[in-house]
């Protein structure tokens, strides 16, 4: 077991927010720009229903890529693997988390993984529902389950900034419908993506996801199956191939813990079979991860030997 107490946690902290500084907060969406780069925090969720913590817990923040992992999830529920699969592929790409590139070169001129966007706006897009409200609602209630907390929902302001401004995704979706990948209005799917990344919450709640993730979809304290084995085990999967960007080779090296981060600093860990992670710190390093994040997650990998390999 890691930490036993919040206090240690709070010393991990104290010495990661060091690095907080040499980062710098996303601002391309420009609502996140108002970030305090100096924040960090942290929770660990036990499956006893333990819950330690350290730095500003209740602060919410909005999950930004940490979604695609959810939607992935509930979209697997939805669909199957072997239909997810013949719409999006299984490999790292080692480019930005926004590019383009590949897309042109590819065959079949499918998205190479559901964690670049290009990937994760075909996921979103297979999220079924008569309407965008219903297919979000629908994502919105399957958080709602896996947090035990319907209050959760998401940060307007983010979302209509990320939608004022995203051209970039809007070039992706384009070419996906282009190339018959997608065939929804890209508008719609622009309205549903970005609403998606605005989900918010805090990093107790994040934590209790991964717990979710960690225990193979067994939500341990109702001790419903919230997804099937399988399919937390495919999120996982991807969790340690493409989690952390195209940094996610050396952080599975260094820390070897199956993770998503996001551009607004959160990150989720699932250690499997023992605990979830949430952290939030919104001082990004040059690939788009949590800066203070990453070291506290190295700190705690390897003062309690937290790698899975
Ligand atoms: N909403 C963001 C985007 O699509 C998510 C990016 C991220 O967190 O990696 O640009």
């Amino acid at each position: 077991m890691p930490c036993r107490s919040s206090d240690e946690l709070n010393t991990l902290v104290a010495k990661a927010k060091k690095c907080a500084k040499s980062g710098k907060v996303a601002d391309y969406i420009p609502a996140l720009g108002k970030a305090n780069q100096d924040d960090l925090s942290i929770a660990i969720h036990y499956p006893d229903g333990r819950c330690i913590s350290a730095g500003c817990i209740e602060k919410r923040f909005t999950l930004q890529s940490i979604s695609k992992v959810i939607c992935l999830a509930l979209v697997l529920i939805d669909r199957g693997s072997n239909y997810v699969f013949e719409h999006v592929g299984m490999e790292p790409t080692g480019d930005p988390f926004n590019s383009i590139a590949k897309l042109e070169t590819m065959s079949p001129s499918k998205p190479l993984n559901p964690m670049i966007n290009a990937g994760a706006l075909v996921v979103t897009h297979l999220i079924k529902g008569n309407s965008v409200e219903e297919r979000f609602q629908r994502l919105l209630s399957f958080i709602h389950e896996l947090t035990s907390d319907s209050t959760i929902n998401y940060c307007e302001e983010v979302a209509r900034s990320e939608f004022e401004t995203a051209h970039l995704n809007r070039a992706l979706c384009y070419f996906l419908k282009q190339h018959n990948i997608i065939e929804e209005d890209v508008e719609q799917l622009m309205e549903l993506y970005t609403k998606q990344c605005a989900i918010q919450m805090n990093v107790l709640d994040l934590a209790r996801i991964g717990l979710v993730f960690a225990l193979d979809g067994v939500d341990p304290l109702s001790g419903k199956q919230i997804m099937p084995p399988d399919v937390a085990r495919i999120c996982k999967t991807f969790m340690v191939t493409c989690g952390m960007y195209n940094a996610s080779g050396e952080f599975a090296i260094k820390i070897g813990i199956p993770s998503k981060s996001g551009v607004s600093g959160g990150i989720m860990g699932a250690v499997p079979g023992k605990f979830g992670i949430g952290i939030f710190g919104p001082s990004l390093d040059e690939k788009g991860n949590s800066i203070a994040g990453i070291k506290l997650l190295e700190l705690l990998s390897k003062n309690y030997k937290l790698s899975m390999f």
